[in-house]
């Protein structure tokens, strides 16, 4: 979408004086638009024609803009979305751009901004009283900005990449019904959310051990292209207390470049077992040994616990573990068992299908999808029979000690302290705010 204005190229003097002659100059600096704007050396080799950020600036004269003596300029700030089909010289119309700088403008830098044109795009102007264009800023759809202001040389138009930071957020809440419910009361984006359950999925079940009055606190991070958000970064730091219990997680680097989630004491919280082999359920059955048999109608052992949920819910392995077996096994109907560390066994029942490349031998991360419940097997309806044998003896999942993983090594102590120190200390401002909320 460009356009020459035709009057220009046959009339190629303008109406107006020309102060100096027309030169191109490559200017140093840049200017900083919204925030951070990312600078490029250029290496003596460099071809100048790749060189990303780059400044033109075309001598033309300018008609003067006049202020009323004693009265500063007043300036119009206007901003349009690009029309399906518009010409850079309508817009620059609807934008209240004065016929002569429209002009101007065109003969000047049509190529460079008609090109980065696309409809819907935002355009914003700053205009003076009697139309002339004091700036003109082009978003581009990856974000990277074109601005040209009037100065006194002529047009200067200058671009530069998108303008990317990340910023550092802070929520805190209080659970009354849900936690989602307490995460959007709090404005803490959903993926936030999901994070900080996993984060905590090794201490906490939060469909099974939420608490009305239990109260959350996360730090975290969040991207912005040219100061508009994009999305969320990393959780630095996250509390969750429940009844009356706190947990507290920081993100550490190890010095391999590994980040990993502890406790502020230097506890991992990534190993051992999660709580729960599913996101949300509720346990409807629980380990027993004597129970009346739903089935079968007699009183028999139940070697594990019992989960209710929908088919097709996605079931995660508990820990990094070994496929052991995945397939059909009687009563159990579609079963994966998977072989951790130390002797432990985890037995996944009754299940829909397996999840992709889930057979005998396959390695998985504790939280790989291993398959999706069902009622395959021995079974009255949807659920996730979910066992933990020790030794090849079952044991109850909810009561059992399951593997912890080592602790920080006491060498990387002050390394962990060092990055972590300023996100525990949000933690307890946070809970002052929590506490202040309450009262
Ligand atoms: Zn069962």
């Amino acid at each position: 979408m460009q356009q020459q204005n035709p009057e220009s190229l046959t009339h190629p003097v303008t109406p107006l004086k020309r102060k100096s002659p027309m030169r191109l100059i490559l200017a140093a600096a840049l200017l900083p638009l919204f925030g951070m704007v990312t600078a490029y050396g250029i290496a003596p080799d460099t071809d100048t024609r790749d060189i990303p950020v780059q400044t033109l600036i075309e001598n033309l004269a300018l008609p003067q803009v006049t202020a009323m003596p004693g009265q500063a300029a007043q300036v119009f700030h206007h901003e349009e979305k690009v029309l399906p089909g518009e010409t850079l010289g309508a817009l620059l119309t609807r934008l209240g751009v004065s016929p002569q700088d429209n002009a101007l403008l065109l003969r000047q830098s049509a190529a460079q901004i008609g090109r980065s044109l696309r409809s819907g795009q935002r355009v914003q102007a700053v205009v003076s009283e009697n139309g002339g264009l004091m700036e003109l800023l082009v978003t581009a759809p990856d974000g990277s900005l074109k601005r040209i202001s009037r100065q006194a040389e002529g047009f200067v138009l200058d671009q530069s990449e998108a303008a990317l930071e990340t910023r550092i957020v802070m929520r805190s809440g209080r659970i009354d019904s849900s936690l989602f419910a307490a995460t959007d009361a709090a404005n803490l984006p959903d993926s936030v959310a999901t994070k900080m359950a996993e984060i905590f999925g090794t201490q906490l079940d939060f469909r099974e051990d939420l608490r009305r009055g239990d109260t959350f606190s996360v730090v975290y991070e969040m991207d912005y292209r040219n100061g508009e958000p994009t999305g969320t970064g990393r959780i630095l730091s996250t509390e969750y207390v429940n009844a009356g219990k706190a947990y507290r997680a920081v993100l550490y680097r190890t010095p391999s470049g590994e980040a990993e989630y502890y406790t502020p004491d230097g506890e991992s919280l990534k190993k051992g077992f999660l709580r729960s082999p599913l996101e949300f359920s509720r346990i409807t059955s629980s380990f027993s040994n004597s129970r009346k048999h739903p089935v079968y109608g007699f009183h028999r052992r139940h070697t594990g616990t019992d989960f209710g949920a929908p088919t097709g819910a996605r079931v995660k392995a508990v820990g990094d573990a070994v496929v052991s077996f995945a397939g059909r096994k009687g009563g159990y109907g579609n079963l994966v068992i998977l072989r951790h560390n130390n002797g432990y066994e985890t037995y996944y029942a009754h299940l829909n299908g397996f999840a992709k490349g889930i057979r005998r031998g396959t390695s998985v991360e504790q939280g790989r999808i291993i398959g999706y419940v069902g009622m395959t097997g021995t079974a009255t309806g949807p659920h996730l029979h979910y066992e933990v044998r020790i030794g090849g003896r079952p044991r109850n999942p909810v009561t059992v000690k399951l593997p912890g993983s080592p602790p920080l090594p006491v060498a990387q102590r002050a390394r962990f302290n060092e990055q972590t120190a300023a996100w525990t200390q949000r933690l307890d401002q946070l809970r002052g705010t929590n506490l202040a909320a309450l009262d």
